[in-house]
């Protein structure tokens, strides 16, 4: 039985009600989560409040940097053990769960060195006055996490809120709590004082709004879908509290015919089977010049024949989808697509060892598809790549900025002025040219544009956005 984490302590939900916790390879419950609500809300946000105005705020910088280092190395340690949680919980093979764990050391380690670099400015004014700024937390601030990279999303949300001076409040999504609860478990063992950071698991409709409401709360950071973001951002508007909105994506990667497409091919293919497409910047639109549109799609169409999609465990290509209502979504945009004679050009296959009663979907590549089909326009969020040909920049750049979305575009190309010229274009938070990285590394400023949302987190700029500005101005004569 899993339990909440407040003030350093495991704890029972206020409600006693419970949550199951499901193994996506095989669909059964195997643990169970606190079904908490506002009252635990409450106790984590008074928690966190004496800890901000308490032991936290008599650290230096330079000592939470200490803290989070020592974090970064109970992480380390417990790697294997985090990568063991992460996969029977969300069903991601082990590669991909380990990568998660140390993309998480790595967020630690990045935010422990940023502490004491964070600092104000020295602003030229009137004669007589001296004026700086400083740069101060917000105090206690709310982060509510999506079930696709839970490790990630706490390392750069939390990691950066603790880095800049917050106490934080962490709602994880209910199909993946397990690992965010041993983490805050590992930096009570760190060193971190009680209510630095607190766990409060449940759904959304009920904790996650209760967060959202919360008149503690000083600062939300959310990640998720378009949908809850626009509730997030109607609730924080209520009390005029700021937000960071990490929104979903229809991200394209767009293939030149003077591209070197033997380097493309596979990081097209790992952008949108990367955690079985359950990724906010999948690359889940390739757009193709038109004179090698058929070469192409004949070699995405031999590597997706070749993926093999099986149980977290068996550490595959491809594993399982979180739940079975996420399989559904999936399988409604194929049908809608098939509904509309969208060609399926190929698929991978499931492993016979995969039990019926798991999560499953095969890779599925589509062709010819119209830019006005939902499965060009929406997020999937499933290991489907939805193909399209154009010609020549303008119409690249058109298809490419014809979506709600702008997070990642990913540009092939071996012509240094098109680079540039796309790379200004293309509308989105991130553009990769000769590669793509779901996000890339922690150094890298990560955030939409349009309905992928506002604000950005990763790298040194998301301490920004974890604190607010003061300018102080002192006459002196
Ligand atoms: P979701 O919006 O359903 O849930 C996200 C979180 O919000 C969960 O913790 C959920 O419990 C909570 N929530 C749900 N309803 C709520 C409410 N009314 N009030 C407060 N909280 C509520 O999204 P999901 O299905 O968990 O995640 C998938 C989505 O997240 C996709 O759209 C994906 O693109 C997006 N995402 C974006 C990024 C990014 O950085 N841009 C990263 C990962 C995922």
């Amino acid at each position: 039985m899993q339990l909440n984490y407040i003030a350093n302590t495991n704890v029972p939900s206020a409600s006693g009600r419970t949550l199951p916790v499901l193994d996506p390879s095989d669909g059964q419950p195997f643990d169970e989560l606190q079904r908490s609500n506002v009252a635990d809300i409450d106790a984590a946000v008074r928690a966190a409040r004496e800890c901000f105005e308490g032991p936290w705020s008599r650290l230096s910088a330079a000592e939470r940097g200490r803290l989070l280092y020592a974090l970064s190395r109970k992480v380390a340690e417990h790697a294997d053990e985090l990568t063991a949680l992460e996969q029977r919980d969300c069903g991601k093979p082990t590669k991909q769960a380990r990568a998660d764990a140390l993309a998480l050391v790595r967020y630690f380690e990045f935010y422990a060195g940023a502490c004491d670099k964070l600092h104000g400015e020295t602003i030229p004014y009137q004669e007589g006055y001296s004026v700086f700024t400083w740069r101060e937390p917000h105090g206690v601030t709310g982060h509510i996490i999506p079930w696709n990279y839970p490790m990630q999303i706490f390392g750069r949300s939390v990691g950066g809120a603790l880095a800049a001076g917050n106490c934080c409040v962490v709602k994880p999504a209910e199909d993946a709590c397990l690992s965010l609860i041993r983490v805050a478990q590992l930096a009570a063992e760190a060193g971190f004082p009680p209510g630095a950071i607190n766990i409060v698991t449940g759904y959304g409709h009920e904790v996650g709004d209760a967060l959202a409401r919360h008149p503690g709360i000083d600062h939300i950071s959310f990640t998720g879908s378009p949908k809850v973001g626009t509730l997030i951002q109607q609730v924080a508007a209520e009390r005029h509290c700021p937000v960071t909105l990490e929104l979903g994506g229809k991200s394209p990667q767009i293939i030149f015919a003077d591209a070197d497409l033997g380097a493309a091919l596979p990081v097209v293919i790992n952008a949108i089977v990367q955690n079985a497409g359950q990724t906010c910047s999948a690359g889940s639109r390739v757009l193709i010049e038109r004179e090698i549109y058929e070469l192409m799609l004949e070699r995405l169409a031999k590597a997706f024949e070749a993926l093999r999609v099986g149980p977290a465990a068996m550490d595959l290509d491809v594993g399982p989808l979180i739940r079975q209502s996420q399989q559904q979504r999936v399988w409604d945009f194929l049908s809608d697509a098939h509904a509309a004679d969208i060609p399926v050009v190929a698929q991978g296959q499931v492993v016979d060892e995969a039990p019926e009663t798991g999560f499953y979907q095969a890779p599925t590549l589509l062709r010819d598809v119209p830019v006005k089909h939902r499965l060009a326009q929406e997020e999937v969020f499933g290991p489907v790549l939805a193909a399209m040909s154009f010609q020549g920049e303008d119409e690249a750049v058109e298809l490419a900025n014809a979506t709600q979305f702008g997070l990642v575009a990913g540009v092939w190309t071996q012509d240094g002025g098109r680079q540039f010229r796309m790379a200004k274009r293309v509308r989105s938070g991130q553009v990769f040219i000769n590669n793509y990285g779901a996000g890339g590394g922690v150094e890298l400023p990560f955030g939409g544009v349009k309905s992928s949302g506002y604000g950005r987190e990763k790298g040194f700029e998301a301490l920004y956005g974890f604190t607010t500005l003061k300018t102080v101005a002192v006459r002196h004569g």
